[in-house]
């Protein structure tokens, strides 16, 4: 608009401390903020309905300026709270253990909508929130140019200032994407949903495996990890009869040795539909330790909301 950037610094500012007009904006002279009132629209998200877990958990359902609606979580950790948040209204992976996949996709999220998810778990919660996790509804590299832009909004020093070595994000492996993530020098925490070490069992679990096979993949993981020095941990949920067997452990381990990665074991939660059933766990991080291979299992919290993993689903905002 041709104004000192200055101006720009104030309505960033406003917006982190939860502004949900210009009108409230008074160090903007009046006429100010009635042109942007006039051009632009302050999209605030309205939590819709909060539950807290037994573990302290709280999930919350954000409705959005066009009628749909996401959830994100906050978690708290003895170090700190993060917030687990949406990056696609739905999601078109289709999985068949998570529930989030149910109805598709509708749309990406914008990078202010997955800002706004951090800001106001922060301002409705009370908690400071300290990390972010790209974990809930929606594969966030599919919606690439939105997350990146999110990353670096989150991360600005006059904003929520949030560290990128406390962020994670979650793919469910688009091998071209993490080729190109590799390249933007961040120091996230990259996770990889593998939930199959053969492409048989992964191909009947994730239809992206039809997309692109475990070779291509885990080379693309190699090379991430050869340009940036990070680890990527690798999730995996043990499914009884389908993907944790001991053929499976030595192959899912000989995988991990040839790209310095770690499994990050999460225990099956309940989704509607699925007649899947729990493996193991913590039974297979101990054969995966035996198998000198780096292994911890997911702490679960949130089950008794539906907040854990794979168990968040858009909503029809009414
Ligand atoms: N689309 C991204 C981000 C989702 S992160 C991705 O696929 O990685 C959510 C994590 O929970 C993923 O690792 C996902 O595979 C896992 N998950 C989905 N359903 C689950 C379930 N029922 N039990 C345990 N983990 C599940």
């Amino acid at each position: 608009m041709g104004l000192p950037a200055y101006r720009a610094g104030q309505v960033f500012r406003w917006l982190h401390r939860g502004a949900g007009s210009f009108a409230e904006m008074s160090d903007l002279p009046k006429s100010l903020r009635d042109l942007l009132e006039e051009k632009y629209r302050l999209s605030a998200l309205t939590a819709m309905r909060r539950q807290e877990s037994a573990d302290g958990t709280v999930k919350t359902l954000w409705r959005l300026w066009d009628g749909n609606a996401v959830e994100s979580v906050v978690m708290r950790y003895h170090y700190g709270n993060t917030v687990c948040i949406s990056s696609q209204v739905g999601c078109r992976q289709g999985c068949v253990f998570c529930a989030s996949s149910g109805l598709g996709l509708v749309r990406d999220l914008t990078a202010g909508e997955m800002l706004e998810e951090v800001l106001y778990s922060g301002l409705e919660s009370g908690a400071k929130i300290t990390g972010v996790v790209l974990m809930g509804i929606g594969e966030p590299l599919e919606n690439y140019e939105n997350v990146m832009r999110f990353l670096r909004l989150v991360n600005a020093e006059d904003g929520l200032n949030i560290g990128m070595r406390h962020i994670s994000l979650s793919t469910c492996g688009l091998v071209p994407q993490i080729g190109r993530l590799a390249e933007e020098d961040l120091q996230l925490t990259l996770s990889v949903s593998l939930h199959a070490p053969d492409d048989e069992t992964r191909k009947k679990l994730m239809p992206i495996a039809r997309r692109y096979d475990l070779a291509a993949l885990m080379e693309a993981c190699r090379a991430y990890y050869e340009r940036t020095g990070r680890r990527i941990s690798f999730e995996y949920a043990p499914i009884r009869g389908v993907n944790d067997s001991p053929e499976q452990m030595t192959l899912l381990a000989e995988h991990m040795r040839r790209v310095h990665g770690h499994v990050n074991l999460i225990p099956l939660n309940r989704v509607p539909g699925s007649q899947l059933e729990p493996g193991n766990a913590r039974e297979l991080a101990r054969r995966l330790q035996q198998l000198g291979c780096n292994a911890t299992v997911r702490r679960r919290l949130g089950a008794d909301i539906d907040a854990a993993c794979g168990q968040l689903r858009r909503k029809e905002a009414t």
